[in-house]
């Protein structure tokens, strides 16, 4: 045998190394899930139930006794009970001192008690060795065997020993334990699965409320005011027309907020002198859900491209081109190619397209799976870099597509500028300050913040 075949067999999990028993308090379930899943890894199951009858729910090779007797068979007890429960543990305190306590369970608010399920059992029992786990693992995944979304199972614990068997179970189940420190930890990982999309909230809503505003807004303008002054019915326009209207002008806007607290950060460091005093809690929020923003950006450039793409399918074009042949016909003249504007309307789709080019670009990199595969240099490239590049040829896209009409009175219905000339507001800002900010001057100076200079130290040397 060579040398490599033989270390392979020495990191191989030794399979035929018998499991210990793990008792189970509790056969409801979560119980019922995690015992099965034990059991097809090899794990003796005992669970301790108030009853002693066995149900064909329970797992058929898993024993079934009184909480006192099943917790004597094992060392690792999974509490796979509710927590205003724990209170008839108290009697078991000797059989159980010693013990490592798997704590499982969750809440139903968000910091519904002041102290951690899992502390609050290890008040209870001060003589075992209390361990969160599992929490974020749901009956129905651990039964299905659908894991894959939630294949992590944080762990904390004081008892570094007691960790270990218990991230020792967890990798037997096929799971990734990830170690969360210290039974302080608990709070937090109690709280994981009370969250609904946390980092998602404000970009929905900002996405929501921009995208009410920018239809309403094109509602007036192209409809209702063609409507009044024109006697023109363009009500179907709501279908293509402002959708594929509101969707460039989210997704450039979008983007822009995904660099304007990158600018804003840049100038707090510069007016303080510092980069060791914390930002507004507004800013660091925002900051931390510029991915979350982009990804929405991204999502509306995508219709954008889909609603484009369907143009020359639409009734309104159709009659709109042949209406123009038909009244060339008329007037027996053919309309010569006009070559500023074939160069304008060339020039904006190559713009356009390399703009989402790069757009989904951004989108990939921001995924965990190819993140976690480029270096920290790599991905500031891309996210900083070519994020700016795409900001640029997505603001020169619509610049060059309604350029030559901005200036129009008739651009100006009800005196209200058009929809693109507002969404260039926020990106066209964004990149001034951006040139401004990389002049050397500029630069320099805030690199060396960056680095650490302070203008006037809080600790003098
Ligand atoms: P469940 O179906 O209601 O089962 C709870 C079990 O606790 C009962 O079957 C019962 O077992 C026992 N029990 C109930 N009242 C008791 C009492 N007064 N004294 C002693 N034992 C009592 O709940 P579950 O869904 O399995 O959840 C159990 C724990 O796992 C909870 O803390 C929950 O937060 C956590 N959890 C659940 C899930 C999930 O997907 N269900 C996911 C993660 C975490 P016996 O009849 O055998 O005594």
């Amino acid at each position: 045998m060579n040398k490599n075949s033989s270390n392979i067999m020495a990191l191989a999990p030794n399979t035929s190394n018998k499991r210990e028993t793990v008792c189970i308090f509790g056969t409801g379930d979560f119980g019922r899930a995690l015992g099965h899943k034990m059991i097809q890894s090899g794990y003796p199951v005992v669970y301790g139930s108030r009853s002693s009858q066995i149900s064909n729910l329970i797992p058929k090779d898993a024993e079934v006794l009184g909480h006192a007797e099943a917790a004597q068979k094992a060392a690792i007890i999974i509490i796979a009970i509710q927590r205003q429960h724990y209170n008839f543990l108290t009697p078991l305190a000797e059989v159980l001192r010693g013990k490592v306590l798997v704590d499982i369970s969750n809440n139903l608010k968000l910091n519904q008690y002041p102290e951690s399920n899992a502390e609050y059992l290890a008040q209870l029992l001060p003589g075992s060795r209390v361990v969160k786990a599992f929490n974020t693992v749901s009956a129905w995944a651990l039964q299905s065997g659908t894991l894959d979304a939630s294949r992590q199972v944080f762990v904390c614990g004081d008892d570094v020993e007691a960790k270990q068997m218990v991230m020792n179970i967890v990798r037997a189940l096929g799971l990734t334990p990830l170690d969360k420190g210290s039974l302080l930890a608990a709070q937090e990982i109690e709280n994981y699965p009370l969250q609904l999309f946390p980092m998602w909230k404000f970009p929905i809503i900002l996405s929501f409320g921009l995208t009410a505003f920018f239809f309403l807004y094109c509602l007036a303008l192209d409809i209702i005011y063609t409507y009044i002054y024109e006697n023109n019915n363009f009500s179907f326009f709501i279908a293509i027309t402002i959708p594929n209207r509101v969707c460039p002008v989210m997704a450039l806007i979008l983007l822009a907020l995904v660099y304007l607290p990158g600018i804003f950060a840049a100038i707090i460091q510069l007016y303080r002198g510092t980069k060791y005093r914390r930002f507004p809690d507004w800013l660091d929020k925002w900051m931390l859900c510029r991915k979350q923003l982009g990804l929405i950006a991204l999502a509306f450039a995508s219709l954008h491209a889909v609603f484009t793409l369907v143009t020359p399918m639409r009734a309104f074009v159709s009659w709109r081109t042949s209406k123009g042949i038909i009244s060339q016909v008329l007037n027996n003249k053919t309309e010569p190619l006009n070559n500023t504007n074939a160069w304008l309307s060339d020039s904006y789709l190559a713009l356009g397209i390399l703009g989402y080019f790069l757009f989904v670009l951004l989108g990939i990199t921001s995924l965990p799976s190819v993140s976690n595969n480029v270096n920290w240099r790599e991905f500031r490239f891309v996210q900083s870099k070519l994020g700016y590049l795409a900001l640029i040829l997505c603001t020169a896209h619509t610049l060059v597509y309604g350029g030559k009409w901005f200036l129009s009175p008739s651009a100006y219905k009800w005196y209200l500028p058009n929809i693109y000339i507002l969404s260039l507001i926020v990106p066209c800002a964004v990149l001034v300050v951006k040139f401004v900010l990389i002049f050397p001057c500029v630069d320099k100076h805030l690199t060396q913040i960056r680095q650490g200079w302070e203008r006037s130290p809080k600790y003098s040397e």
